[in-house]
Formats: structure tokens, C-alpha cells, sequence
């Protein structure tokens, strides 16, 4: 006898605001497709103040799990009923998986950043010192798995001193990295030694794309690895920079990443990684 058909698919998704331009679903669906699940993933908006209704509808509507994106990761913590150790660390969580009726959180964002870091750009944060753009939850993520992966001295520049400070703290209280906080007001210069610099801030994103962080772009030289989070393959921050002489590293690998570290935890399968950059990229217009 056939089996009985199934016409219930399992979900998974992104919570943002703004999300419409998040192209996490391109890659996500790319590897259902390769595996063949019965699985889907859904870009849905919702506000700040519906955060709390949101995450109670994931439960009612037993989907599988969410990705937060901004501005929701810091936040998510209080609805979840557990958080992973470097989660809780960071006070950040990107991925929430359903295990029964509990939401467990967990952050790949700074690990799908170190992945492209060192296997893509094949750069060492160990020994390096950094500076970092930002304190918000990609920022705290990518300077916690820096400071974990050996980096020298990391310095946090933030428009909002209070959060600066507070990412710095952290730092400098759980991780052996050397960290201070930089004030941001007025174009940023690098400091020479700088070996590698992160923008992790939401400049850049769309819909103000063509905006880049206020730095002193005379200040990076030709040594550097410039990094941006915004997944995009060619950011104004990153084709200054490069024009500047530095190495660049867009935010698209860290993307494929931490993406792929979510597929094992929700479906228990490898993700097709391959399949996975492919798809953003042609999504990108880049093949
Ligand atoms: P948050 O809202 O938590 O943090 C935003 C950060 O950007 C804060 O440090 C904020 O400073 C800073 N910022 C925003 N606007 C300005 C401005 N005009 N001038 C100076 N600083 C500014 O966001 P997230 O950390 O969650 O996300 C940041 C970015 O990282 C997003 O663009 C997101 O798309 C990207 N991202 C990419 C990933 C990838 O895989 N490629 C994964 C995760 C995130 P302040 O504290 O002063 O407000």
C-alpha cells in the first residue's frame, strides 16, 4: 500500500525588521531542494514590540525553529527556555531550536565569520590585533570568537558609549584578549598595527546600501584583512578598502557559514555548503 501523503511542511525562518532584503531563505530552500525535505524557510517582519508574539506563534504553529536578525537578538533572550554556553557569553542569540516544547538559543554568527576568516581569507586572528566597528549582537559574537581564537588586543569602536563599553567589559572579564573601548565620533583612524578591522555595525545594509561607516579610510593600508558583516559581495566599506590595498572579506561566506551550522542543528543533516553559496551568489547576480 503507498504511504499516506504528507502535505504538512516543516518550518524554519527568519524574525527581523527590517527583513524583506535578508537573503537567508535563497540558500536555506537551495538546500532543501538538494536534499529533498519537506522543509521551508519563511522571511517574516515583526516589530520590536511583537517579539513576544511572535516567538509565542513559533510555538503554536510548532515550527522547528527561528534565525533572529536584527534588531532581535539581544531580545530573544528572554523568551527562551534555555541558552547555550558562548550564546549566553555573547548576549546574543542568531538561532533558536525547538527541542520538544523548549526553545534552546544558540549564536553561529561569529563562528560562520571565523570560518570565512581563516578557511576562505586564510587569516589568523591569533597574535593579530583587531578593531571592530559596532557592539551589537554580530558585533559581540564575531569579538567573542576572535578573543576565544587567540587574538592579541581587540579595540570596540561604538557610537553608543555605554554599549562599547560593555562588549569591552565582557571581553576582558571572560576571554584573555586585550580589550579596550575607542569613542566614535568623527571619521575613526585605524591605528597603524592594525591587522585586521571587522565592520559589524548595520551600515551598509539595505535599504542605505550605498552608506559606509565614518572611518578614516586614508588610515588603512595595504597589510590589513578589512571584513564587513553586511551580506553583500561588494560594500562601499569593502571597495574603499580595497582600494586602499587591503585584503577584503564580505559578509557572504560568514553568512553560508553560520547558516550551515544551523541546518545541522535543526535538520541533523551536513548542509550542502557548496549548494548554499551557490545559490546566494546567483542571487547576487555574481554567476
Ligand atoms: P544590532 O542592532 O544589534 O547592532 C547594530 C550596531 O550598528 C550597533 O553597534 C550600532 O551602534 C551600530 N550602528 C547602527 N547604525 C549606526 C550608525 N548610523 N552609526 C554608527 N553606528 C551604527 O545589529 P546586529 O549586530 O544584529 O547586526 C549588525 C549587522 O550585521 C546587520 O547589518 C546584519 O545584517 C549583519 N549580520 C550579518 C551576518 C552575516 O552572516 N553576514 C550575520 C549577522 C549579522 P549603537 O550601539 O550606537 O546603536
Amino acid at each position: 500500500m503507498a504511504d499516506a501523503p504528507n502535505y504538512k511542511e516543516e518550518l524554519i525562518g527568519v524574525f527581523g525588521h527590517p527583513v524583506a532584503e535578508n537573503p537567508t531563505v535563497v540558500m536555506y530552500e537551495a538546500a532543501f531542494a538538494e536534499l529533498g525535505l519537506h522543509w521551508r524557510y519563511l522571511t517574516i517582519e515583526v516589530l520590536p514590540q511583537d517579539l513576544a508574539a511572535a516567538m509565542n506563534g513559533l510555538r503554536a504553529m510548532n515550527m522547528r525553529g527561528i534565525n533572529l536578525t536584527i534588531p532581535h537578538k539581544v531580545a530573544v533572550l528572554a523568551h527562551l527556555d534555555e541558552v547555550k554556553e558562548a550564546a549566553a557569553l555573547m548576549g546574543a542569540v542568531n538561532t533558536v531550536v525547538r527541542t520538544g516544547d523548549r526553545l534552546v538559543g544558540e549564536n553561529t554568527d561569529g563562528k560562520g565569520f571565523l570560518t570565512a576568516l581563516t578557511q576562505d581569507a586564510k587569516v589568523d586572528p591569533r597574535g593579530r590585533n583587531i578593531v571592530i566597528l559596532g557592539a551589537g549582537g554580530a558585533a559581540r559574537a564575531i569579538a567573542v570568537e576572535l578573543a576565544l581564537a587567540g587574538a592579541e588586543r581587540i579595540t570596540v569602536v561604538n557610537r553608543s558609549a555605554g554599549r562599547g563599553r560593555e562588549l569591552v567589559e565582557l571581553l576582558a572579564s571572560r576571554t584573555p584578549v586585550r580589550a579596550s573601548y575607542a569613542p566614535w565620533s568623527g571619521p575613526y583612524p585605524v591605528p597603524a598595527g592594525t591587522h585586521i578591522l571587522v565592520n559589524a555595525t548595520s551600515i551598509g545594509l539595505p535599504p542605505g546600501a550605498d552608506q559606509k561607516p565614518d572611518i578614516a579610510y586614508g588610515s588603512i593600508t595595504g597589510g590589513m584583512a578589512v571584513c564587513d558583516v553586511i551580506p553583500a559581495p561588494a560594500t562601499p566599506f569593502l571597495l574603499t578598502a580595497r582600494a586602499q590595498g587591503a585584503q577584503v572579506v564580505d559578509g557572504l561566506g560568514m553568512l553560508v557559514y553560520q547558516g550551515a551550522i544551523g541546518f545541522k542543528l535543526w535538520t541533523g543533516l551536513d548542509a550542502p555548503v557548496k549548494v548554499m553559496y551557490q545559490a546566494l551568489a546567483r542571487a547576487f547576480g555574481l554567476s
